[in-house]
Formats: C-alpha cells, sequence, structure tokens
C-alpha cells in the first residue's frame, strides 16, 4: 500500500474533497512510489483561504516578538530534522545529499533571521511639521498571502515566503509544486509540533492550473507570492492585476559567469562546474552562459570539458554521486530539444548532450553534462532557460563586450566575473544588469540575510530575504498624533 498523504486545512490533516490523489515518484527510479497526495481542487482551496481568513484576525494581535518565539521552534525542530529533511528532498526532487542539506539549512537559516526579526521589523518616527505632533510610519500585516513554489528547493522556498508572512502577521495558503510535495508535508508537520495556531498556515496539494489558478483568482486572497517559471508569472501577474491585487515574483534566469584573460583561470574552471552543474542545472542562479576571454577560451574550455566528463551521476541518496537525475521526464525532452536547437543553430558539442539510461542510471530521468562552445549570444540556446546541465561557452574579446553579452537577455537574476583587476571588478558590480553579482565566485550561492531577486524578466521589482522581503508582506502606515488640543492644518498653519 502506498503512504497516503493529506491537505493541512484550519488545523486538521485531510484529503481533498474529491478523494482524488495523484502520484509522487523519485526522478531517479519512477518505480520508487513516494506516496499519494491529493489532487485538490478550488473547493480545497476555498476551505484553506476561509482558514486563513478566519484566523488571521486573531494571529495579527499576537505580538511580532511572539511570533517570533514559534518560529524560533520550528528553527530548532528544522535543526533536529536536518538529516530526515535532506533525505526526504533527495528522494523526490533528486539533487544529492549535500546540497539538500544546504537546502534545509537555509530553511533554518530563514527561520532564525526572521524570528529575531520580530523585535525589530522597523518603521520610522520623524519630527512632524506642526507643534505637539507625533508622527511615525509602521509596518502591518495585509491579510491571507497565497504562496506557489516550485520544485528545486522545495524547503527554502517555502520558507522564505511562509517566514517573513508570519512573522508581519499574516495567515497563508501554501500550493508546493506538484514534483515535491512530501518535503512540503513534513515541513508543515514541524510547524505544527512548533505551535502555529489552526488555521495560521494552510497546505494545498495539487495541479498548478487547478489550485494555483484558484488561489491566484480567490478574492480573499489579498497577495500572491510566487517563484517559477516566467510563463506563469506572467499569467498570475495578469490576473493579479486584473483584481488589483499584491504580487511578488521571482523567474527564470540565463545567467552568465564572465573569465576574463587575467583571471585565476583554475578558480574560474570550479566555479563554473558548480555554478553549471550543481542542482543537475536546475537552479534559477544557474550558470548556463560562460562568457571567456579569447585570449584564454581554449584553456578554460578544455579544462572543464575534461572535469564535467568526470561527474559521477546517479542516485543523489549515494554519498559518492556528484549530480543527480532531472526532475522529471517533460523537464529531460526540454533538455534534449535544446541539444538539437544548439546543434542546428552550429554550436559545437563538446561533450555529453544525451540521456544517461546505462547501469544504475537505467530508471531515472538522468542526463550527462553537457557543454558547447562557438555559441554566439543571440542563439537561443545563451537566450533561453533551459533548466539543465547544458553550458553554452561564449567568447569574446574585451571587457566591454563580456558586460553587453552578458546583459543581452530578457533575464536579470544573477551574474559572476572572474578577474584581478579591480577597477574591472567593481565596473562590473556597476553595470551588470541583475539583482545578484559575486566577483569571483559562481552565479549561485546566495545567503539569506541578502535580498534576493532580479531585473528586466526575472520578477517584477521584488526581493525575496533579508530586510527586503517585509517589503512584499507588509503595507506602510502612516500615523500622526496631534497632542495640541486645537485643529492644525499641515502645509496651511506652518508658514
Ligand atoms: P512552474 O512555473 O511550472 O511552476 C511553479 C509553481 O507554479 C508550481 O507550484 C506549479 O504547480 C504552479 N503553477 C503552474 N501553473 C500555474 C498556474 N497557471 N497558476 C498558478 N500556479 C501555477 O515552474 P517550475 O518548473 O516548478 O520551476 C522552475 C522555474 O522556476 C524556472 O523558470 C526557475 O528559474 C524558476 N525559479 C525561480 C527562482 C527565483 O527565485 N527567481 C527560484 C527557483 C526557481
Amino acid at each position: 500500500m502506498a503512504n497516503l498523504f493529506s491537505n493541512y486545512i484550519d488545523g486538521k490533516w485531510q484529503p481533498a474533497k474529491s478523494s482524488k490523489t495523484f502520484e509522487n515518484r523519485s526522478p531517479a527510479n519512477h518505480n520508487d512510489l513516494i506516496g499519494l497526495f491529493p489532487a485538490s481542487d478550488a473547493a480545497d482551496v476555498d476551505a484553506a483561504v476561509s482558514a486563513a481568513k478566519k484566523a488571521f484576525a486573531s494571529w495579527r494581535l499576537v505580538p511580532a516578538p511572539k511570533r517570533g518565539e514559534i518560529l524560533y521552534r520550528v528553527g530548532e525542530l528544522l535543526k533536529q530534522h536536518k538529516e530526515e529533511l535532506a533525505r526526504i528532498e533527495t528522494c523526490e526532487m533528486g539533487k544529492v545529499l549535500k546540497e539538500t542539506r544546504g537546502d534545509v539549512q537555509e530553511g533554518i537559516d530563514c527561520a532564525f533571521l526572521n524570528a529575531g526579526e520580530g523585535r525589530r521589523l522597523f518603521g520610522e518616527t520623524t519630527p512632524a511639521e506642526l507643534p505637539d505632533k507625533f508622527a511615525m510610519s509602521v509596518r502591518m500585516p495585509i491579510g491571507v498571502c497565497g504562496l506557489i513554489t516550485p520544485w528545486n528547493f522545495p524547503l527554502a522556498i517555502p520558507t522564505w515566503k511562509l517566514f517573513p508572512a508570519l512573522i508581519c502577521g499574516n495567515t497563508v495558503v501554501l500550493k508546493p509544486a506538484e514534483d515535491t510535495p512530501h518535503t512540503a508535508s513534513r515541513f508543515f508537520e514541524i510547524l505544527v509540533e512548533a505551535g502555529v495556531p489552526p488555521g495560521v498556515v494552510n497546505l494545498v496539494h495539487g495541479r498548478g492550473e487547478e489550485v494555483g489558478a484558484a488561489l491566484v483568482r480567490h478574492r480573499d486572497v489579498q497577495l500572491v507570492s510566487f517563484t517559477g517559471s516566467a510563463a506563469v508569472g506572467r499569467e498570475i501577474a495578469s490576473v493579479c492585476g486584473q483584481n488589483l491585487k499584491r504580487v511578488s515574483l521571482e523567474l527564470g534566469g540565463k545567467n552568465g559567469q564572465i573569465v576574463m584573460e587575467d583571471a585565476d583561470l583554475e578558480l574560474a574552471v570550479e566555479g563554473a562546474l558548480w555554478g553549471a552543474f550543481g542542482t543537475t542545472g536546475q537552479r534559477c542562479t544557474a550558470t548556463s552562459r560562460l562568457i571567456v576571454h579569447r585570449a584564454v577560451a581554449a584553456k578554460v574550455t578544455d579544462a572543464l570539458v575534461a572535469r564535467a566528463e568526470k561527474i559521477r551521476i546517479g542516485d543523489g541518496l549515494d554519498e559518492r554521486v556528484e549530480m543527480g537525475p532531472l526532475i522529471n521526464q517533460a523537464a529531460r525532452e526540454k533538455v534534449l530539444r535544446y541539444i538539437e536547437i544548439g546543434k542546428q543553430e552550429s554550436a559545437r558539442l563538446r561533450t555529453g548532450g544525451a540521456i544517461q539510461n546505462s547501469g544504475n542510471c537505467a530508471n531515472g530521468y538522468f542526463f550527462q553534462p553537457t557543454i558547447f562552445d562557438q555559441v554566439k549570444p543571440t542563439m537561443r540556446i545563451a537566450q533561453e532557460e533551459i533548466f539543465g546541465p547544458v553550458l553554452s561557452i561564449i567568447e569574446i574579446g574585451s571587457f566591454e563586450e563580456a558586460i553587453a553579452v552578458l546583459n543581452g537577455t530578457p533575464y536579470g537574476l544573477s551574474s559572476s566575473i572572474y578577474t584581478n583587476d579591480v577597477t574591472r571588478a567593481f565596473r562590473a558590480m556597476r553595470d551588470i544588469e541583475t539583482g545578484i553579482t559575486y566577483i569571483n565566485g559562481p552565479t549561485i550561492g546566495a545567503e539569506v540575510h541578502l535580498p534576493f531577486g532580479g531585473v528586466k524578466d526575472t520578477g517584477n521589482g521584488h526581493r525575496e530575504a533579508g530586510t527586503a522581503v517585509y517589503d512584499i508582506f507588509t503595507e506602510w502606515k502612516s500615523i500622526y498624533v496631534d497632542y495640541s488640543g486645537k485643529l492644525q492644518k499641515a502645509q496651511i498653519d506652518n508658514n
């Protein structure tokens, strides 16, 4: 009998009202059935939203430091269960244990950061322009937040949204990705154990087009926070726009790493390998373009090809494995399509480019680490997000050209430059059009206390993490207290 999992609504674990379920299978071995999860619909979303709406009335009045105490307990429980959570994640998402442990650690860091913020959540006090008058601005919670998350960071991304939402006094309904429902269920058990009151957090499993879309459209959801593809993000933004609903979007990337001729090349190669093939290339911040100076291109490319061919592929639960599978069959087909596109565009396939299905890879969605060189900046493989282990190498002849190529895509999430020239490093920090820039580090590796997000088509101007995230989850209220005992008119009585 397969394990049967539930939604969590109004403090109760419950099946979908329709009783329908969907299967969750391991991407490393599709014979491994992890469990059956509720295939929910709009009726389940409605129940979850009304529970969250009811709970908001009291949760918003709990002092933020008290809400923080619960988040401290959540952080402690995540720490205690770190290994168990990492294994759950690896089983259903595929990335190697070393990385899923990092994903859980990000959730732990996020819990403690937000718990502490419960004693800050700073507003401003400022002098009023009239005598005997006091002025301040404070952050107010918004209400019911609909959180929709992808599968590539099945714990970290939900925590990035849910903890700031809660510390600010909001209540939430989470719709996790259908490829990684188990991590979300275990995360919710921990929230319950830590003492999050009924109705404050609600979990509804199911398909994006059904549950996600119903959440976005629900009139009692005041705010939608979405991380996922640009295509779905656009759709959600247009629905929210029609309804004048707040929406924050964290979307795709086509991140580039520049390697100048003066760089430490060994370091640059190591960075590119980690950036391109970590998480099997399925990070929004993955390095998918290497923009390398002509003078060192051959040396860098040869070193990368040699190292990529040695990457051990397999089940992420095996500690010796360095790269796990792609998430599902559709993802593997998409990567294969881009390999054909690259070849048709006359890029040169230097290594990889094929499904890996021999030996221990026979039953999963494995793919070889792939490198194209002779890529032109306008080719589709250099412009579109592939979301797999595919690196496109583009040669440039100058620093200015490198920056122009890096900026020449619709996306603007992460970027990196390897150089030992301080002038180039500072010009890059100024001129690269991305939300995140690394100097002498790969395009991946964000820390939770700095703003995270991108420019251009990567989002709609919001930032998660750090304290910037509170601008998503609160409204500013300006408050004036007049203790003069008379009517004072701003702009009129003050000259
Ligand atoms: P996706 O857009 O297919 O799905 C993301 C979530 O949206 C899932 O929970 C899905 O069920 C739901 N969804 C799908 N259709 C929906 C609809 N019509 N209405 C409402 N919800 C819907 O993305 P994915 O394949 O899960 O994730 C990969 C994408 O996410 C990549 O493009 C990647 O770059 C991006 N991503 C971005 C960041 C970031 O912070 N910028 C982080 C991780 C992933």
